[in-house]
């Protein structure tokens, strides 16, 4: 990196992130600990097979691998002790504000129990370290045999009497290739209904029509990955006119072989078009990463300086779904540090 001290000023700097999800970002350690409470059979048993097994084949493997890691909570505690360890984490990097997707374990426990659960760690983490959290409760689409009006309904409800009490939007994961997007129109009908935002994942394993699809059934403000966008023109001339925002994931879309390499990424193209986009980490420890490593690939790619990262950031936490007061506030909570001219760089590790 040209300046040493935008990366100094990354690591140490407020952060918001919207795309991020809760058992995606559960460790492999915590994993192995509730397979075993929670009597859950796995094809690892310790964490050098734990590395082994995560080496993605492809973007349903890494959906498979993913099912059977959620499939290790089974209770409310479960929810919260992973909740905790993720903010903990959250806190370290200086991360303020998270939008954070959720997958309800709909087998083995009510929904209630879940969001209190969720709740109790992020009245803890606002107590401990001053950073706060809201969810994305997600329809996975992962699982073939499903029928997606009724799935979609169940988890729309759901999302639906979780707001006001920190539910902010409903989202829409896993396997795009198993269901078309229009399937979930029953859910997304739920949540329109209530005034409820959706977010829904495309233009990652699936291209350019995915997109259009989601634009057409959801209404997003903002599409998770979408990075596939640069395949159509008019694709991106939309995002741009509707400045729709997208969440970009760098080193996720390199394991799940989006993109061959970090050169071929299309967020410098994105970026360069006008279309609105926030970095994040998506699933950290299944792609060996963090918010702030990631923040750093785009920064020296872009040759940001401070300014510009921190012109990102405020941009990032303008495009959280947080009510007019709430995103105010955040807004003058990262903002305060960045008065560049305090900015010790004698103080920071690099
Ligand atoms: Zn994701």
């Amino acid at each position: 990196m040209k300046n040493r001290s935008v990366k100094a000023f990354i690591q140490s700097m407020p952060k918001v992130e919207l795309h991020v999800h809760l058992k995606g970002a559960t460790r492999p350690e915590t994993i192995l600990k509730l397979a075993k409470k929670n009597n859950v059979e796995l094809p690892a048993k310790t964490l050098p097979e734990m590395a082994k097994w995560f080496e993605f084949k492809s973007f349903n493997h890494f959906i498979d691998i993913y099912s059977l890691n959620a499939s290790c909570f089974a209770e409310p505690e479960d929810v919260e002790f992973a909740a905790r360890e993720f903010l903990a984490e959250q806190a370290r990097q200086n991360i303020v504000y998270t939008e954070v997707t959720y997958t309800i374990n709909q087998r083995k426990m009510p929904f209630k129990p879940q969001l209190e659960a969720l709740n109790r760690a992020k009245a803890w983490a606002q107590e401990e370290f001053g950073i706060s959290m809201n969810y994305v409760i997600d329809i996975p689409r992962n699982f073939e045999n499903m029928d997606p009006s009724a799935f979609s309904t169940l988890f729309a409800t759901h999302a639906v009497q979780g707001m006001g009490n920190g539910v902010i939007a409903l989202g829409l994961a896993g396997k795009e290739s198993t269901h078309a997007v229009a399937d979930f129109s029953d859910g997304f009908d739920i949540a329109k209904e209530a005034g409820l935002p959706i977010i829904p994942h495309a233009g990652e394993a699936m291209g350019a029509q995915s997109m259009f699809d989601a634009i057409e059934h959801c209404d997003p403000p903002r599409i998770g990955h979408g990075v596939r966008c640069v395949e159509d023109k008019n694709l991106m001339a939309l995002l741009k006119e509707r400045q729709i925002h997208l969440e970009i994931s760098p080193t996720s879309n390199i394991c799940l072989g989006i993109f061959d390499s970090m050169a071929d990424h299309s967020f410098a193209e994105i970026a360069a078009a006008g279309i609105p986009y926030s970095i994040n980490s998506d699933d950290p420890p299944y792609f060996n990463t963090t918010l702030t490593d990631e923040l750093i690939i785009v920064a020296e790619r872009l040759n940001w300086t401070i300014e510009d990262v921190q012109a990102h950031m405020l941009k990032t936490a303008e495009a959280t779904l947080l009510p007019d007061a709430e995103k105010a506030a955040l807004i003058s909570k990262i903002s305060q540090p960045f008065k560049i001219d305090d900015f010790r760089l004698d103080s920071m590790t690099t």
